[in-house]
């Protein structure tokens, strides 16, 4: 395969003997961990080279008329890095803070997961600069609306599916669906995931992400011999990810001393009363964690170095570092936000001993479910919740047990083992397919 040497983002691979930027990006840091896992796998170069780029991007910069009647551009990202195993699958954020290298890293990390839980789709991520919080309903709506209709050109139940993500919900792929559906004359429901019931969504999805940490802290705790009946957990983040895996982890019996929000954190040594949280949260001023009466204030990444036995990072990217590292001392810590942990960090915990479910496993809940929302979207059939999560549950046991498996036999941590298991089903894919043409 020939070297695309002016692709500003493929290049040569980075090896591990490639002096490394003092400072790497989020993309930079995603191929450091895929080179080190092509290497040790001895991936053949010309797939090493294709899986290190997205195979396709696309930039839009639109104009939205705002409620007082100007104009204000936006810019959005739909990334797809991989398309060997099915249709490209990933998550759509608003955050101001979106860049293309974010949204580049976080596709990659798409295909690793859905090959990682073994569901036939590839990997893609998409993300609009704005922050949902700053903006009228009604300019949210419009700023969906243009986005989706500028990015259909890719999009498709057939070729690339969005999901909710940092900053969407439900309400936004209502409109995604709604959109793309109006573009074609008829209804489309298999073109998001995460959606309402109402239209098409999946019962159980809300929920799947966390309720697949929560699953992936069972089976971890299983294996390191860890009595989840009273193990203290700290959770970073209490949005979609981190309040469910709480609320889950709660009710099977874990203390959760604390957790934290992007306002500020809370802590309880003897365990939050984590329904009079959700009470706090949910009520009037509420929206956040922050003040709750009944534990001490931390600031929101202090959360992270609380005495714990499992830390749950549930945030964003790039929190537990090298300049943060010898303060988070878990037995266990399990990755329910993408990319948490930058590699430097990863190294230093794995010294340690600490054990690490990474994200591409810990965090796949979410997809899981999406998948089989989409299934029963294209088939026009419907599966109870029983069901919903049953299913979830064998498939996360499944990839588990894989992954466990190569990490004995190949004596490697788990991150190693589950990028060697998505890795090959990915190189698989390409060998049995050939190059076109
Ligand atoms: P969300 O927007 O619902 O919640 C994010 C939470 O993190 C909020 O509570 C926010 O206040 C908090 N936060 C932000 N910065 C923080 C900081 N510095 N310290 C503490 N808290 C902070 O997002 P989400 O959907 O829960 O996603 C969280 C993470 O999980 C992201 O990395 C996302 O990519 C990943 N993820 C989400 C899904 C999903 O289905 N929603 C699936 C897979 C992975």
């Amino acid at each position: 395969m020939a070297e695309e040497k002016e692709a500003p983002i493929a290049g040569q691979a980075l090896t591990v003997e490639t002096p490394l930027p003092a400072k790497r990006s989020m993309f930079e840091n995603a191929q450091l961990y895929f080179d080190r896992i092509a290497e040790q796998m001895d991936l053949d170069d010309g797939i090493h080279q294709l899986l290190r780029s997205p195979v396709r991007e696309l930039t839009v910069n639109f104009p939205v008329v705002l409620d007082d009647r100007t104009v204000r551009v936006f810019r959005g990202y739909r990334v797809q890095h991989s398309l060997l195993r099915g249709p490209a699958k990933g998550g759509i954020r608003y955050a101001p803070s979106v860049t293309q290298d974010e949204i580049r890293a976080l596709a990659m990390g798409m295909t690793w997961k859905t090959a990682v839980v073994n569901i036939p789709f590839g990997g893609a991520k998409g993300g609009v600069r704005v922050n949902p919080k700053e903006v009228s309903e009604h300019e949210l709506e419009r700023i969906t609306r243009r986005y989706t209709s500028d990015i259909s050109i890719i999009i498709g139940p057939d070729r690339d599916i969005p999901a909710p993500d940092m900053g969407t919900n439900a309400r936004v792929m209502a409109w995604i669906m709604d959109t793309y559906s109006m573009n074609k004359g008829f209804s489309i429901p298999g073109v998001v995931t995460g959606k309402p019931i109402s239209i098409g969504g999946s019962l159980g999805r809300v929920e799947a992400t966390g309720r697949g940490v929560m699953f992936a802290t069972v089976l971890a705790a299983k294996k390191l011999n860890i009595n989840l009946h009273d193990a203290k957990v700290a959770i970073q983040g209490f949005g979609n990810v981190g309040s469910v895996t709480a609320k889950l982890l709660d009710e099977i019996g874990c203390r959760i001393i604390g957790v934290s929000d992007g306002e500020g954190g809370i802590h309880n040594p003897s365990g939050l009363d984590m329904e009079a949280v959700f009470e706090y949260k949910d009520g009037p001023g509420g929206q956040s964690v922050n003040g709750f009466p009944e534990a001490d204030a931390v600031a929101r990444d202090e959360v992270l170095y609380l005495d714990a036995d499992i830390v749950i990072p549930a945030a964003i990217e790039n929190q537990i570092r090298a300049d943060n590292v010898d303060r988070i001392r878990p037995r266990l810590l399990i990755e329910a936000a993408n990319g948490p942990t930058t590699p430097e960090a990863d190294a230093a915990l794995l010294d340690r001993g600490v054990f690490i479910v990474p994200d591409i496993f810990a965090n796949a809940g979410g997809v899981i479910v999406s998948y089989l929302e989409w299934v029963q979207n294209l088939q026009e059939f419907r599966w109870t919740e029983e069901s919903i999560n049953h299913q979830l549950r064998r498939t996360m046991e499944e990839s588990f047990h894989e992954i466990n498996e190569i990490a004995d036999r190949k004596k490697v941590d788990m991150r190693t083992a589950s990028y060697r298991l998505a890795v090959n089903r990915v190189a698989e894919a390409f060998n049995v397919r050939g190059i076109f043409p």
